[in-house]
């Protein structure tokens, strides 16, 4: 075998011979340069001053440390001019000056502080026999120098939270490396802008639709086209919808009922219902405490109606009855007591079809097969694996009592959740199951605006995704006109900014990988048990 192959740099390093004792192996390596180069003036020099021996940590050979016993030379600089007359020989590609670790040595270190941060990279390298500690690995991020980028021409922008709620940071992304390129301590319109001027090549600026970075952009760029994120629109217009639906809960109810009361929607099922036998201290203890709370969530709601009609504003409300000011705001909102959102798992469509479930597994059919077919051809659209996985807790506990928890979770007739509804108008029919048709259909027939802003909506996201920037000036009209008070909100705010939301149209970039971003920073922060300061999140 070529010994060179071993050396970082065969070219300027020669291994004489190998040094190997119990638990390490030292490999002696000379400097073999033919002509090395002052390094403040460049000129090459062949005068000898004095030989120098250094010792530096190398990658270990096998769970074996290594260590390079390094012969190097100072040279006399001949350049008149320098004002250097001797200097050491430098191995770029083997060893930093002054360092104790080679470069290939210290580039795993920085990998392994970057993959897995410093407690369990301190861990991970002693499992491969590198001695470091948990602080020289934050050491090796902090020092890291990011190469300098290349021009940035399209700039993702978005929030991230230190703290949520508290304290938010702006990370900015290079669209077309998929590269983060920096972090910024705040969100504040004048930092982001302070950056950009940093960075007059930047081009094109995707962000959401926050005020502060469109100002900053502004600012800092005001020749860059800014465009507004599609996905951030779109989200801000779901959010008006679901507003808007909960004014209407009344509405929603009656619906609800209505669809889930009607015999030939649920073929006689809900009627078995009724007759699950439960034991009923547990089913009573369950029924009072959610009485219990109900009477809590009553008594609030009224409190917060009274307060209101005297004229307190809202976050006067809510620090009285210590509620969130989103709650108290969506009290008010409200025409009577909105309901809560169901919880996931008791919407799921599988607790429509628990009582007949039960019922044949009562009879004695155990194969999840079997019932998935039979439960299929009553109109259940989901995979098989799913009902696997729910028969899964019968199987495993024959006690009565989770099968008492699962079926008072699906009281027959419970709504779901206003969100769950605004998903159901807004998703296309052909993935919808029969009970959501039926629903979204009773929804529209009963109350013209739901049936109006659901074609809005939709309309909307059509427009959006077959990019027909010219039909959106007719939408905001016809949005401004429906008199929706969420949509008209929705409306002027984009017609404030309509060069970004035009520009989103006929733009391909989008927010996506931003958002991407965003999360491998969260995930960071909580795999490092929140050392990662600024500084570190930032390498
Ligand atoms: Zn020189």
């Amino acid at each position: 075998m070529d010994a060179s192959t071993l050396l970082a740099d065969p070219d300027a390093i020669r291994l004489e011979c190998f040094v190997s004792e119990p638990h390490s192996v030292t490999l002696v390596v000379r400097a073999a340069q033919r002509r090395p180069c002052c390094p403040k003036c460049g000129v090459a020099s062949t005068s000898l001053h004095s030989h120098y021996t250094r010792h530096v940590a190398d990658l270990p050979w096998h769970g074996v440390t290594a260590r390079l016993e390094l012969h190097t030379r100072k040279l006399r600089c001949r350049n008149e001019l320098c004002e250097r007359k001797v200097f050491c020989e430098r191995l770029p590609e083997v060893v930093a000056a002054y360092a104790r670790k080679t470069v290939r040595l210290n580039a795993a270190l920085t990998l392994l502080a970057f993959a897995m941060g410093g407690e369990a990279g301190a861990r991970a390298a002693c499992g491969l026999s590198l001695q470091v500690s948990p602080d020289t690995l934050l050491r090796r991020i902090r020092q890291f120098q990011p190469q300098s980028h290349a021009p940035i021409k399209v700039l993702g922008v978005d929030d991230f939270a230190f703290r949520r709620g508290q304290r938010y940071g702006t990370i900015l992304v290079d669209l077309e490396k998929h590269q983060p390129v920096e972090l910024l301590p705040d969100r504040e319109a004048e930092t982001f802008a302070a950056w950009l001027r940093q960075h007059p090549e930047v081009e094109i600026i995707s962000r959401d639709r926050g005020g502060s970075y469109a100002a900053g952009a502004r600012a800092g760029a005001p020749h860059a086209v800014q465009v507004a994120d599609r996905f951030h629109l779109l989200k801000n217009l779901l959010d008006g919808f679901e507003k808007f639906l909960y004014r209407r809960h009344t509405q929603i109810k009656a619906a609800t009922q209505a669809v889930f009361h009607s015999p030939q929607s649920l073929k006689g099922e809900r009627a078995g219902a009724e007759k699950i036998p439960t034991p009923s201290a547990a089913q009573a203890l369950l029924t009072a405490q959610r009485q219990a709370k109900l009477a809590r969530r009553e008594h609030r709601y009224r409190a917060v109606k009274e307060l209101h009609r005297a004229g307190l504003p809202i976050l006067t409300i809510a620090r009285r009855l210590n509620m969130q000011r989103c709650q108290v705001r969506e009290f008010i909102a409200a025409e009577s007591l909105p309901q809560r959102r169901a919880r996931s798992a008791g919407c799921s469509p599988i607790y429509r079809y628990l009582p007949y479930l039960q019922r044949r597994w009562e009879q004695g059919e155990r194969s999840s097969r079997a019932l998935w077919k039979e439960i299929k051809s009553h109109g259940y659209a989901g995979a098989e694996v799913t009902l696997r996985h729910f028969l899964q807790r019968w199987r495993v506990s024959s006690s009565t009592e989770i099968e008492v928890q699962t079926a008072t979770r699906s009281l027959p007739g419970r709504a779901p959740s206003v969100r769950r509804i605004k998903w159901l108008l807004f998703s296309p029919e052909k993935r919808k199951e029969e009970w959501e048709r039926q629903l979204a259909d009773e929804l529209c027939h009963r109350s013209g605006e739901i049936d109006r802003a659901q074609k809005l909506v939709r309309d909307f996201h059509r427009l959006l995704r077959e990019r027909r920037a010219d039909e959106l000036q007719g939408w905001l009209g016809a949005a401004r006109a429906s008199g929706i008070g969420e949509l008209v909100y929705f409306a002027n705010s984009v017609g404030q900014d309509r060069t970004a939301v035009s520009a989103a149209f006929v733009n391909e970039w989008s927010q996506g990988q931003v958002e991407g971003q965003v999360n491998r920073l969260k995930f960071i922060k909580r795999a490092t048990y929140g050392r990662a300061k600024f500084d570190l999140l930032r390498a």
